[in-house]
């Protein structure tokens, strides 16, 4: 790498010096706070985020803490430039076509972690995911501070994923000194989690990146792993996550069965029926950006059951299918 400048971090750069003055303050604070040990919430483009000095084991622990997240889920490193990836992973030439084609963006790439890399971090693991945030905000704070930021989404373990930042305040504000407000987020879903440290390239976790995205830029197929290995290699999907506090139940939307409860909706048609709250999205994106906000308000509705509508698994799809399933507690 070294002499010349590769695009993902030229993209980032650009990204960076087009940060309003406003976010720029507050943005150095964070950095003042990163490099002290402290917690930052921050937004990307997927979800908001919560940061801490990914090679300080003290700061990572904080993290834990702050979530109540299970000690063995490993964390995502969020770097500014490639020379900050290589920092920490092995980057192989596979992992550098996709690097290359997709950051920044939401994808996380698994690779063979150098010692820097604290064992907290990776959740005791070998390996460690790596991913460049498409957030001017998120890559000023990585680039300010000059460090690797570690950051799992910025809720109360098992709860759906923030979006804005008054969710993210009033699920953590008491636990964290400072949230950077850079408005609703892009994606709504968490990065796509491919790993490529073996012969074939293994979807971890669908995200805002597709499986065909990723089969196009390789010019391989990307394998889906087997229960048992998904498990094994990437311990964060095995916990329940995203769970509202009332039932959430997938259907199509002719299929609602007569309710005797109050019963609310959220999918891309009208249901059959009448529910007592309900949020139509007009496509999958917009489902999928808008899918955690919706959980959280239709959890406040009065209804003792929320019915969603199961999308098709093409593009954006499969993302939003995974995470509409975990919030059901498949
Ligand atoms: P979250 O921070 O909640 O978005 O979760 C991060 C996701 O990335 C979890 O599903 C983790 O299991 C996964 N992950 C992070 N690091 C690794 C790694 N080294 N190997 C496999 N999966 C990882
Ligand atoms: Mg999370």
């Amino acid at each position: 790498m070294s002499s010349f400048k590769d695009g993902a971090t030229e993209r980032a750069a650009r990204k960076i010096a087009s940060l309003s003055p406003e976010l720029r303050s507050l943005t150095e604070e964070g950095a003042r706070i990163i490099k002290s040990g402290g917690l930052v919430a921050f937004p990307t483009e997927t979800v908001y985020g919560l940061g801490a000095n990914a090679l300080d084991p003290d700061a990572v622990a904080s993290i834990y803490e702050a979530k109540g997240r299970p000690s063995d889920n490993p964390l995502i490193l969020h770097v500014s430039s490639v020379e900050m990836a290589e920092r920490v992973v092995e980057i192989n030439a596979r992992a550098l076509l996709l690097i290359d084609a997709f950051w920044p963006g939401p994808l996380s790439v698994v690779l063979p972690a150098k010692d820097i890399v604290p064992p907290r971090t990776r959740g005791g693991l070998p390996t460690a995911a790596v991913r460049m945030p498409d957030s001017a905000p998120a890559l000023a704070l990585i680039e300010m501070s000059g460090l690797p930021i570690a950051a799992p989404s910025a809720n109360i373990s098992g709860r759906p994923s923030p979006t804005d930042a008054q969710t993210v305040r009033s699920d953590m504000g008491d636990r964290i000194p400072l949230v950077i407000d850079g408005g609703d987020t892009r994606f709504g879903v968490e990065s796509t989690v491919v790993d490529m440290t073996g012969e074939h390239a293994v979807l971890l976790r669908p995200g805002g990146v597709s499986k065909e995205d990723l089969e196009k830029t390789l010019d391989e197929e990307v394998l889906l792993p087997q229960d048992q290995q998904i498990i094994k290699r990437s311990p964060g999907t095995r916990y329940r996550h995203y769970a509202p506090s009332v039932p959430l139940v997938l259907c199509a939307a002719h299929l609602v069965p007569e309710e005797s409860r109050k019963w609310a909706w959220m999918g891309i048609k009208e249901p059959g029926g009448t529910p007592c709250a309900a949020v139509l999205f007009k496509n999958k994106a917009e489902y999928a950006k808008g899918l955690f906000r919706a959980l959280r308000m239709l959890e406040k509705s009065g209804a003792e059951v929320i019915y969603a509508e199961s999308p098709d698994e093409a593009g954006i799809g499969r993302a939003l299918k995974d995470r509409l399933e975990r919030a059901a507690g498949k």
